[in-house]
């Protein structure tokens, strides 16, 4: 069976992500940092649709976290044949009062993680015979910039650029592409007010947030598009016409 790891599997968009590549055949390694009753559910049900799951609690920010969540899948599963580079966090600060260590923190999660477990998943994916992949999760703000949270903006930005030279470094043996999502209904975009949510919905044409699932399609789409490669896929309802 192909294998993935899916990086911040526990919640949100990496929950539904990994259980749409059970669903799909894959075998996945489910990755969390602290949620770990939430991440053996989700292991529970990959299982349920057939496939087998590894549960590894690592900081992917961590290079020791990011090698021991890569070889804990292969020795699993006999191979990584897909990566998916979605663990992150955000914080909304300005930058008058966003410090060095909260800058820091947020490029090592957002962008370090991912070339982190790239690095240690590369002679796993350069062996695999299933047109090997890397998705890396960016965001809508890696376009627009965020003044609230220029940090978080910047991470995803560096994360398109880390894919295209990951696309042209590794080709033709890897395809590398990233997600730029629009605004998702997680814990993530939960804290939002009303007030808000109303706000971000009106520049929305669909006339509506984002699923988990939503994600979830276009990292199935970008595993198995093998033409794609270097490509950011906006997955936002339309927002940036706007
Ligand atoms: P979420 O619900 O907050 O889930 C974040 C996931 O990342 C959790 O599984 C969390 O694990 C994991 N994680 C955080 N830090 C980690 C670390 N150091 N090592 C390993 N895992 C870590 O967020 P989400 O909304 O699903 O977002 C997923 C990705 O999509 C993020 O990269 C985010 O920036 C991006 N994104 C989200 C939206 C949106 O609207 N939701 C829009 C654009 C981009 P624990 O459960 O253990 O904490």
């Amino acid at each position: 069976m192909p294998a993935a790891v899916v990086t911040g599997s526990s919640r949100g968009l990496g929950r539904a992500i990994a259980l749409r590549f059970a669903s799909d055949g894959y075998d996945v390694a489910v990755n969390y940092h602290s949620s770990d009753e939430a991440a053996a559910q989700v292991a529970d049900v990959v299982r349920e649709r057939g496939q087998e799951a590894v549960v590894v609690g690592a900081d992917v920010s961590d290079p020791d976290g990011a090698s021991r969540l890569v070889e804990t899948a292969a020795d699993a599963f006999g191979g990584v044949d897909h990566v998916v580079n979605n663990a992150g966090i955000d914080q909304h600060v300005y930058t008058e009062s966003l410090s060095p260590g909260d800058f820091d923190r947020i490029m090592d999660v957002n962008v370090n993680s991912a070339f982190n477990v790239t690095k240690a998943a590369l002679p796993y994916l350069e062996a695999s015979d299933d047109d090997p992949s890397v998705t890396n999760v960016s965001s809508i703000l890696a376009h627009t910039g965020a003044p609230v949270e220029c940090h978080y903006a910047a991470s995803k930005g560096a994360l398109i650029s880390l894919t295209r030279s990951h696309a042209g470094d590794f080709a033709p043996e890897i395809r590398v592409n990233a997600i730029a999502p629009g605004h998702i209904e997680t814990d993530m975009t939960a804290d939002r007010t009303p007030e808000e949510k109303a706000e971000e919905l009106a520049g929305i044409p669909v006339g509506h947030f984002g699923q988990p699932e939503d994600i979830a399609e276009a990292a199935a789409y970008l595993r198995d598009a093998t033409f794609v490669t270097g490509e950011t896929l906006n997955v936002n309802g339309g927002e940036r016409m706007g």
